[in-house]
């Protein structure tokens, strides 16, 4: 990637895609008009990483490759607020508009704004519906990010919002012109994108998590995770809606940086950050409020949630003058937007069957229009909040009924969902909904699983099916069990297993029945657009796969709480299938364990020196209770009698995690190149096994490079920096296997 240029164009070239990777993200997020695409910006990223793990000594904290960084914290650090993030009074009508702005002008007549006799500039500014966060520059770099807390102390998530791109790590003028404050402490809402927020629930509702109720939510639950990869894999934006502390370099106070609230917002872009793209300056309250009537119909047009406009006096000067009550400053208000909630009548209900065989009940209603679109559908959420909806009347809950007629909202204007009964309507014939006992799909038994999280409602539970060869399962998790990374079954892709599937003459409902396809050679050679070449590689490629072993088959079998981690990590602490199902449930999570259980199973007394399984109290029940279910029973037999093996390679005996004084014991390994014995993950899992660590890129730390057939840039960049070379015979003989 970075060929063609000498070693000091390279320190230039690093320069230069930093300075092109921060303008890109400034262009995108601050001036809206992005000046790459999205895969042309992750292909620099990768190439100035590449140019950066050569180049150590040019390290840079701010570059644009560092905005993941670091472990996941273990918990989060208070941080002060050196000026009070206070709340905003709100106002639901256009009448406490009136009676704000009103008490604004008398204290204006009462000589308060000087000889200025014209009412105070205002200014709107829509209020988006995510999380408050401080974000503080000192000489133009980012030093931390605090949330609004209590409004005096909140928690530090400078990790979280280092990895969102719409915040720069440093601040430059885009004119040269603008100044950067030696302090500059900028307020602003974290929010999520509609569309980011659609496809993050829909890939926790493929993975079985609870959903997150809104943007908002998910917003808040992203930033409090403590690794910053959580946040980096969501796209979360930002937008600045507030000044807290600012330090000049020299004179002036915090005013001389701007005036003005729109002066604030218009320099901070021109620093890079993003913000006042919607706010308008008003001259009367009349303007104002047209600007408030306009805004809620286009609102519901955006990428985002907004639930208000925040109208504020725009002069800083005038705003001192004007104070804070004890709760709130006197010179804002904000206007809410009545949620918009309609009546309509429930008809039916479904109980959904997703991946992971969570059940969940979706409302079927008469079509109503809310929040400019037509709903016929909303989640129920689940069968705890059937139980105990709102009514009419303040403090009565009822249960949801069919026929009733219900309260209809969109979630942060998004989602639709029931969030009460009009009590008072209830036909007589309205029938009660019942929480399935079995799955409405495969008709196995349901489990009730007790709430997750602590603040949902205690009534609040997860139905799910057990059975993993449920139908309604079943698709999607034989596509995910022949994945590339899974059991990586050549040939068997989405496309090949509809196909199948809808042949009607070829059964594909189960793991075995991938495993038994080869007996069924003449009639997919009959299926459209599969020839004989086609049909043998698929044969061949299941075939290859019946080798994988215990850990990639676990962790291939979508079983809850088992993914590829722990899949793995359970193949590296049990020899094979037997093992595993001999063991106890607590023998599941052997480094929870005390000393005296340990010591009974055999176990080093060190919790260091157990294997790790990734499971715990809370989970290791849910997988022993899987892994001996009657249906998990036939799987594994048929599994066994069709030859798919049960054992598991990567097996490492206790105490010998380390892999202490063998060859490969703290050594940092990159893999190259196509390997005739091994594949490559399977190799990098026997490596770390032996105490290694296994890399991706070539850089000054590799300790040894292990190179196969057609190996490439990575091999080249090996020997330029002198490392050691092995060749896969090297390779055999070192793991003692030639
Ligand atoms: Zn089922």
């Amino acid at each position: 990637m970075a060929k063609g240029y000498s070693k000091s164009d390279e320190a230039g070239r690093i320069g230069e895609l930093r300075t092109l990777l921060h303008r890109a993200n400034r262009a995108y997020y601050t001036d809206a008009s992005p000046i790459m695409s999205d895969a042309e910006f992750d292909r620099l990223l990768v190439e100035l990483r590449d140019l950066e793990v050569k180049h150590p000594e040019l390290d840079d904290p701010d570059s644009p490759t560092k905005r993941v960084g670091g472990e996941p914290l273990t918990g989060f650090r208070q941080v002060r607020h050196r000026l009070a993030m206070l709340s905003i009074d709100n106002t639901y009508d256009e009448q406490g508009l009136r009676d704000w702005y009103e008490r604004i002008r008398k204290a204006g007549e009462s000589g308060l704004f000087g000889s200025d006799l014209d009412p105070p500039a205002i200014v709107c500014d829509p209020k988006i519906d995510g999380v408050a966060l401080s974000v503080r520059y000192e000489s133009g770099k980012l030093v931390h990010a605090v949330t609004r807390g209590d409004g005096a102390v909140g928690d530090d998530v400078t990790h979280a919002a280092r990895a969102i791109r719409a915040i720069p790590l440093t601040l430059s003028s885009d004119d040269g012109k603008a100044v950067v404050p030696r302090v500059l402490e900028v307020r602003g809402e974290v929010y999520m994108p509609a569309r980011e927020f659609e496809r993050l629930n829909r890939e926790r509702e493929e993975e079985g998590e609870e959903l997150f109720m809104n943007p908002r939510n998910a917003t808040a639950g992203t930033l409090k995770n403590l690794d910053p990869k959580v946040a980096a894999s969501r796209n979360l934006s930002f937008s600045a809606h507030g000044r807290g502390e600012v330090i000049m370099r020299q004179d002036g106070d915090a005013n001389s940086f701007a005036p003005t609230f729109s002066e604030f917002l218009k320099r901070i872009r021109s620093l890079g950050i993003p913000g006042g793209a919607m706010t308008t300056v008003c001259r009367s309250l009349e303007q104002a409020i047209l600007v408030i009537r306009e805004f809620d119909t286009a609102r519901h047009k955006l990428q985002f949630a907004t639930d208000g406009m925040v109208v504020r006096v725009d002069s800083f000067g005038l705003q001192e003058e004007l104070g804070v009550t004890s709760k709130s400053p006197r010179w804002v208000v904000a206007y809410k937007y009545p949620a918009e909630r309609k009546t309509t009548r429930l008809l039916d209900v479904l109980h959904q069957v997703g991946k992971t065989g969570k059940i969940t009940p979706r409302a079927v209603m008469e079509p109503v229009l809310i929040a400019g679109t037509v709903v016929q559908h909303a989640t129920l959420h689940n069968y705890g909040r059937i139980q105990d909806a709102e009514t009419e009347k303040p403090g009565v809950r009822t249960d949801v009924r069919i026929g009733d007629a219900v309260y209809v909202e969109k979630a942060g204007e998004i989602i639709p969902q029931v969030v009460g009964v009009v009590l008072g309507e209830r036909p007589a014939k309205a029938r009660r909904i019942l929480a399935p006992d079995r799955c409405p799909e495969c008709g196995s038994i349901v489990e009730v699983e007790p709430p997750e999280a602590a603040d949902t409602p205690a009534l609040e539970t997860v139905r799910r099916c057990m059975n993993p060869e449920c139908p309604a399962q079943m698709r999607e998790k034989l596509v995910w069990f022949a994945g590339r990374k899974q059991m990586d079954i050549e040939g068997l892709g989405e496309k090949t297993v509809d196909l199948i599937r809808g042949s009607g003459t070829i059964p594909l409902n189960s793991f075995a029945d991938i495993f038994r396809l080869h007996e069924h050679r003449s009639a997919l050679l009959e299926l459209e657009g599969m020839g004989d070449k086609k049909v043998q590689s698929l044969l061949d490629g299941i075939a290859a796969a019946k080798s994988r072993g215990l850990g990639r088959l676990l962790a291939s079998m979508g079983i809850r709480h088992v993914g590829d981690t722990t899949g793995k990590l359970l193949g590296r602490a049990f020899p094979d299938l037997d093992a595993l199902l001999a063991a106890p449930v607590d023998a599941l999570m052997p480094r929870a364990l005390k000393k005296e259980r340990a010591a009974e199973l055999g176990l080093p007394a060190d919790p260091k020196d157990r294997p790790e399984t990734g499971l715990g109290k809370d989970t290791a029940p849910v997988v022993f209770a899987y892994l001996h279910s009657p249906a998990a029973q036939k799987t594994w037999k048929d599994l066994r009698s069709l030859g798919v093996s049960l054992e598991s390679p990567d097996y490492r005996k206790h105490g010998a995690a380390s892999g202490a004084g063998g060859p490969f014991a703290g050594k940092t390994i990159v893999l190259t190149g196509t390997l005739e014995n091994f594949e490559r993950t399977q190799l990098a899992e026997i490596l770390e096994g032996l105490g290694a660590k296994v890399s991706g890129s070539v850089s000054s730390r590799t300790s040894l490079v292990i190179a196969g057939d057609a190996a490439g840039s990575k091999l080249d960049k090996a020997r330029e920096l002198g490392i050691t070379v092995w060749d896969e015979k090297q390779l055999l003989k070192a793991l003692g296997k030639a």
